[in-house]
């Protein structure tokens, strides 16, 4: 749950201190941690602070060799360890190498950097200063030389090695290094363009550039759209046989036979399948609702809401729409506090039997099928059925008429609020609900605000147990789905380009687009 603390909260993946934890998080830890000290009221601390959440999403992956943190100095009861690390101006951010002692007062950093590049740059250059106390989990972050290279098969065991050919002053290798540093049968290591002898031998002309050498002697150039860190990395960790670090690496097929799944169903993993959309409303209609005998106040609001969206976007086949529609109509007539649960359920099951108004009974998950019975399924469906919402708003508007611009977005803010099963997933969604969803202001700021924040639930749970070794928790859509959604800053950083990422959901959801194979 997360534990709401000045600027920042859990779900920010920055450790919170306190006095409690203090000692155990900063003092002889296997990672360094750099810590922010700052003050609720400090106007440069608010301002900084969400540089400060976009570092701790950008070197997530980091985590095991270098972690982030924050301590409140403003909050009465971390006073005292903040005077303790002698903080007296605010933000201060110090550096703890791994294995501090409990003497240590951390390395002060003065005038550090204020963008996340920058200070990516610096935790490298502290991290490089370990010298005996070398974080365990860290890769090695210097130069390969040629020997080492050649002997690398011998002295590793992994398969496959990554060479970032490089600047010395670029930190791309080190990065990629980083950002691999949870995966196995991979390993990363950075090569100057002054290593002329290997540079001839792979016959490497840009700088940087990455090439990939297997213990055969293999060597190929890994092919990206753009010679930068986040299409390395996101390339390097989804090659074949790469995996992260204790997720099986089973196929597919061997994995269903050993479970008790129904039969898997081919499907394509570019594409959105109505079973999915409308597994989704039998699960929350029927399954999820039913656990609420009674419905009144913000509940029989927020339920009003979400049946209102769906009578109005689902894109359906016919009968679902009536049926939805049915519904709705049925709820507008409820002008009471409260309904019961089952008097919805009547009407949804079509007790009056007005033949063609019918959602299909059960679940048969297509795109969202898990390769085990707990994994994928309805939160799948969820997600998707929203990105469809939010997209079929864009495109039912009447240009030049009054639209509620977030009105699918309140919709799916309210039902999961009340009903999502998950309750973590409610509280985290609130947290960035509250966060930013007020500032939508167009339809299609809707469907990229959905887009946005589903990108940082899968960065917070990459790697974490709910994730399908299968169907990894990427920033989506990848590069290969849609190469012109992906950019370069002139410093190199990754860019989104938000018009194209519009484009691409705008048809990726589209109602044309939606494939009806394995509907009941
Ligand atoms: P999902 O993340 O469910 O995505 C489904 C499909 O949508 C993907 O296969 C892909 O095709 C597409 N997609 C992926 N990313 C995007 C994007 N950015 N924009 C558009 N489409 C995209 N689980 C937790 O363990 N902790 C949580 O706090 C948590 N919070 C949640 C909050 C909400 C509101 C919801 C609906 C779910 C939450 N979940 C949480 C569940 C989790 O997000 C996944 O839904 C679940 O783990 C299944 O993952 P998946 O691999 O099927 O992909």
């Amino acid at each position: 749950l997360i534990a709401e603390a000045g600027l920042y909260t859990a779900s920010d993946q920055i450790i919170i201190l306190s006095p409690k934890n203090v000692d155990s998080v900063l003092f002889n830890s296997t990672a360094a941690v750099l810590v922010e000290f700052y003050a609720t009221w400090c106007g440069h601390c608010v301002a900084f602070s969400p540089t400060w959440k976009n570092l701790a999403r950008d070197i997530k992956e980091w985590k095991p060799a270098v972690d982030l943190a924050a301590i409140d100095c403003a909050d009465e009861s971390n006073r005292k360890v903040c005077t303790n690390f002698g903080i007296t101006g605010f933000p201060s951010l110090k550096f703890f190498p791994a294995y501090s002692s409990s003497e240590s007062r951390g390395l002060e950093l003065r005038g550090f950097p204020r963008d996340v590049r920058g200070l990516r740059h610096y935790i490298i250059d502290k991290l490089e200063m370990h010298n005996e106390a070398w974080p365990p989990a860290c890769p090695p972050l210097e130069t390969a030389s040629e020997a080492e290279i050649d002997n690398f098969f011998q002295t590793n065991n992994v398969k496959l090695l990554a060479l970032v050919f490089e600047s010395k002053d670029s930190y791309v290798g080190r990065e990629v290094t980083l950002d691999l540093l949870q995966y196995e049968n991979i390993a990363v290591r950075r090569v100057l363009d002054t290593e002329t002898s290997l540079v001839s031998r792979f016959g490497v002309t840009d700088f940087p550039s990455c090439y990939l050498y297997n213990s055969s002697r293999h060597i190929s150039r890994l092919k990206v759209l753009n010679e930068a860190r986040t299409f390395y990395s996101y390339a390097l960790q989804r090659l074949p046989g790469v995996v992260r670090t204790g997720k099986p690496q089973i196929p597919i097929t061997d994995l269903l036979k050993n479970s008790t799944l129904q039969e898997w169903r081919q499907f394509n993993k570019t594409s959105v399948y109505m079973s999915d959309l409308e597994s989704a409303l039998h699960y929350s209609l029927r399954v999820e609702l039913s656990g609420h005998i009674s419905i009144s106040g913000n509940d029989l609001t927020a339920l009003k809401k979400y049946i209102n969206v769906l009578a109005k976007y689902f894109p359906g086949r016919p009968s679902v729409k009536s049926a939805l529609k049915t519904v709705d109509s049925w709820l507008q007539q409820q002008k009471g506090t409260e309904i019961k649960y089952s008097n919805f359920r009547d009407v949804l099951d079509n007790t009056v039997q007005t033949s063609d108004a019918v959602l299909p009974e059960g679940v048969q998950w297509v795109g969202c099928q898990g390769s085990q019975s707990h994994y994928r399924g309805y939160p799948c469906a969820f997600w998707t059925l929203f990105h469809v919402l939010t997209v079929q708003a864009k495109e039912m508007a009447i240009p030049g008429t009054f639209n509620m611009h977030s009105e699918v977005l309140q919709a799916m803010r309210g039902y999961v609020s009340s009903f999502f099963g998950c309750r973590p997933c409610a509280t985290h969604f609130e947290s960035m609900a509250q966060e930013s969803m007020d500032h939508v202001t167009t339809l299609s700021a809707a469907v990229l605000w959905l887009w946005s924040r589903h990108n940082r639930v899968n960065n917070r749970l990459a790697g974490d147990l709910s994730e399908d070794p299968h169907f990894p928790k990427i920033q989506w859509p990848s590069p290969e789905l849609c190469p012109s959604c992906h950019g370069l800053k002139k410093t190199g950083e990754h860019h989104w380009d938000q018009g194209e990422v519009l484009t691409f959901l705008r048809n990726y959801f589209s109602s044309t687009h939606i494939l009806m194979d394995y509907l009941q």
